[in-house]
């Protein structure tokens, strides 16, 4: 073996993909019972519909290099991501865009119309000396704006005032003054075709790639655990930096989701595939209806049924999976102590989601598993 990695999600397949195209023998070991770590999705078995275990998963890129190397492995459908949003009884378009903002106020704008109303709304608040969230987003949208469509959703999301939350997080959500209701401003999206399994498990097929699943790398019960590893060959860990370390600088804070499926006997249930829930008094904070992923499967998925999944936002214990993180400033100094240690850890490589506490898309966490490879392991 010339290279273990730690963790089986899309940043540790990409590295152990590349590294066996170049002739190297890498093992993969991964404590879930499946590869692909948050992506990975699986067939409904009531339904045949394909669910996204860990949340719904869009993937879309403006990166070149990403996007020839996700095409590799799979081919991408046309599917464009929108999303709706509930408040007070009605049905918005979410991000805020011009049909959001005339639905709102009942008006009938022009782009520079409405950007002078939200101008005027706006101004309690300038835009880059925003010290939260709460600031930073009533600078960009005005406050009635502001209290319907993100106050609420995004205390619910985060559990947490929106006051004590960092600026930065609004600002993946685009405002637009047009009518274009796309969620992602990226070159490319689609979802693949026949699935994300399929595209995962196309990513390891090759000789000299050894999958191991359900283990884990600080089980000392198995031979490729830490101690036994360490020094010995190159390591990339894409799991928690803060459990490889111990929690010598403590434990780094995570929201965690936990997810509630439901199969109906209704064709359609929300008519669309995520749609928010902007108010405080929904506990949750969106249903996705798997089905509206792909419309091109209409023939083969039934017509009667559907499968929907509410989702519901809170702290991560040690014990829960941990999906975002959530960055208050005693975070952000426990990974700076991380990150020194992590520097000092001769022939281990840290990546990923969990491995660099960064919120990452899946198409930064392959580019950022492409940059390894090129510039620090081969
Ligand atoms: P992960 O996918 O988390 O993989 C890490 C793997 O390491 C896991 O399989 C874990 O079991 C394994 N591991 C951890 N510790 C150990 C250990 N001790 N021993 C062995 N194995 C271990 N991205 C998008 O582009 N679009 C989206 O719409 C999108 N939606 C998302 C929704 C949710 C709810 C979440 C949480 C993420 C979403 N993402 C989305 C992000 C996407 O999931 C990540 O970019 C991607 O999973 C990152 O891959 P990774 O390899 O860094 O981490
Ligand atoms: N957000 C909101 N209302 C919405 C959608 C998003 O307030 O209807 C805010 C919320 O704070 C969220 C941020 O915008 O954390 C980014 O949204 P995105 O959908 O990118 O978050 P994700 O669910 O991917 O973490």
């Amino acid at each position: 073996m010339d290279l273990l990695v730690v963790g089986s999600g899309f940043f540790g397949l990409t590295v152990a993909e590349r590294a066996a195209a170049s002739g190297r023998k890498v093992t993969v070991i991964d404590r879930r019972d499946h590869i692909g770590g948050n992506a990975y999705s699986e067939h409904e078995p009531q339904t045949g519909i394909e669910v996204h275990r860990y949340g719904a998963h869009l993937f879309h890129t403006s990166n070149p290099a990403v996007w020839e190397y996700a095409n590799r492995f799979t081919t991408f459908t046309n599917y464009v991501h929108r999303v709706f949003t509930t408040h007070d009884g009605v049905v918005f378009p979410m991000p805020i865009n011009l049909g959001t903002i005339n639905q709102f106020f009942g008006a009938a704008y022009s782009p520079a119309e409405a950007r002078a109303l939200v101008h005027r709304l706006a101004g309690e608040f300038d835009e880059r000396s925003a010290q939260n969230l709460e600031e930073k987003a009533i600078a960009l949208i005005g406050r009635p704006l502001y209290e319907a469509f993100i106050r609420n959703y995004t205390a619910k999301q985060w559990q947490t005032d929106p006051r004590k939350l960092p600026a930065d997080v609004i600002s993946r959500l685009p405002v637009r003054y047009t009518y274009d209701s796309r969620y992602f401003d990226d070159t490319w999206e689609g979802l693949p075709a026949d699935g994300y399994t399929a595209w995962l498990e196309r990513m390891v097929d090759h000789p000299n790639i050894d999958v191991r699943l359900r283990t884990d790398f600080f089980d000392e019960t198995q031979p490729l655990h830490r101690r036994a590893t360490l020094g010995r060959l190159p390591i990339v860990y894409t799991g928690p930096i803060d459990r490889y370390f111990d929690f010598a600088e403590g434990v780094l804070s995570w929201r965690t989701l936990d997810f509630e499926q439901e199969v109906h006997d209704v064709a359609d249930f929300q008519g669309t595939s995520v749609m928010n829930y902007a108010d405080a008094e929904a506990p949750f904070t969106r249903i996705h209806e798997f089905k509206h992923f792909h419309p091109e499967r209409a023939d083969r998925y039934p017509r009667d049924r559907t499968v929907i999944m509410r989702e519901y936002s809170r702290f991560a214990s040690r014990d829960d999976e941990p999906y975002y993180p959530v960055n208050t400033p005693s975070d952000r100094a426990g990974l700076l102590a991380y990150r020194e240690l992590a520097r000092g850890e001769d022939g281990v490589f840290f990546g990923g989601r969990l491995g660099t506490y960064q919120y990452l898309d899946m198409h930064m966490a392959i580019g950022s598993a492409l940059s390894m490879w090129n510039n620090r392991l081969t």
